[in-house]
């Protein structure tokens, strides 16, 4: 708890201290696909600088982290703007800030969407990155990634390496314009199987899938792309205009018939305790999933709720990230358990 007496000077010491560093672990994340602090000690400076905020609002400028989405776009792509504005998600770390979310989304949407039936759609949060798909009259344009959320990078030609991304939709029935948001990743299997590889031909491993997927697909070179084991799952949409689907779950279903990678573990409860079952189950099952998560996403999954609720300037209202508690904990728990 923060004291009143902490010095003006020092505050505004340790403010200026998270910005720089968030800025510079931000771009080494985005721009150089690397990581200079673990995503724990990232989310903890993260989730100071905005108590910092809460609690003293006089510190908070225009350009602060926490009012913008986090990626950059580097020179070395073409910039893209995208049609609608890509997001983050808020962060939370333990079942008592994920009830209390609950009941703000709950709350929320009975006043501002009265009478629509709320359900969570649950999804693993795949540990990848983010691109934003552009077909028009189904056939795929232009790819990008995120970037600052305005614009991203335009990766098109490497995204047309990925064997689970169709170059044209099947079926009909599509908008004119559609903008498809997945993730891209490198399952875990291959990812190892990828180092061995590496190890093999005496260069270095890779650290982690996530940053093995960034790296690979920001790749000057399409060839060298479409050598890595990418995969994709979707997870939203953008622009759609004429489609008249009314919930996440049916969009998904709808993508899928048209030949888009839909996640298996996607799942909608209409309760949270089985929300947080779920979580739970994913929880100890999660290194036999296809792909690395950093945790859960929870949606509400009715378009006219989604839309009462809108957007911060980072952030969909109606989504939350749940983080699981650093891996290095829940290895120390198995082994406890295992030593028991
Ligand atoms: P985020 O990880 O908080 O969440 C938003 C992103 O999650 C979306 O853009 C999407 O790409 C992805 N996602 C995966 N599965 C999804 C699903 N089912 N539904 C919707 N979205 C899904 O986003 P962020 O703003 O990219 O980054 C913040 C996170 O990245 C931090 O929590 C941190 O762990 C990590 N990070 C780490 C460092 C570091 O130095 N270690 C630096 C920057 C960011």
């Amino acid at each position: 708890v923060e004291s009143a007496a902490v010095p003006a000077h020092e505050l505004r010491e340790e403010y200026a201290d998270l910005v720089d560093k968030v800025r510079k672990y931000r771009h080494a994340y985005y721009n150089e696909n690397t990581q200079l602090v673990s995503d724990a000690e990232f989310d903890e400076l993260f989730a100071r600088l905005e108590e910092l905020e809460a609690l003293h609002p006089e510190l908070v400028t225009n350009d602060s982290p926490t009012q913008e989405v986090g990626g950059e776009v580097s020179a070395a792509f073409s910039p893209v703007k995208h049609p609608s504005q890509m997001y983050s998600l808020e962060d939370v770390f333990s079942y008592e800030e994920l009830e209390t979310w609950f009941e703000r989304a709950r709350t929320n949407s009975a006043s501002l969407a009265p009478g629509v039936e709320v359900k969570w759609l649950t999804e693993v949060k795949i540990d990848g990155l983010a691109v934003n798909l552009i077909y028009r009259d189904g056939v795929l344009d232009v790819a990008a990634t995120r970037g600052d959320g305005t614009t991203g990078e335009d990766v098109t030609d490497n995204v047309k390496t990925i064997a689970d991304i169709p170059h044209e939709l099947k079926g009909e029935g599509w908008p004119a314009e559609l903008e498809v948001r997945g993730e891209v990743f490198i399952p875990s299997k291959e990812f190892e199987a990828f180092n061995e590889s590496l190890i093999a031909e005496g260069k270095a491993p890779l650290a982690n899938p996530r940053n093995a997927a960034a790296g690979s697909l920001r790749q000057k070179d399409p060839a060298q792309t479409a050598k890595r084991p990418l995969r994709m799952f979707v997870h939203g949409v953008g622009a759609r205009e004429g489609m008249d689907v009314e919930s996440q779950h049916e969009i998904y279903a709808q993508l899928e018939a048209w030949g888009l990678p839909v996640s298996p573990y996607n799942k909608l409860f209409d309760t949270t305790d089985e929300v947080f079952a779920y979580i739970d189950q994913i929880g100890q099952d999660r290194h036999s999933l296809v792909h690395e998560i950093d945790g859960m996403v929870i949606k509400i999954d009715d378009f006219q709720a989604q839309r009462a609720l809108g957007y911060t300037s980072r952030t969909p209202r109606w989504a939350v990230a749940y983080k699981y508690p650093p891996e290095e904990v829940h290895t120390d728990l198995l082994e406890i358990r295992v030593q028991v």
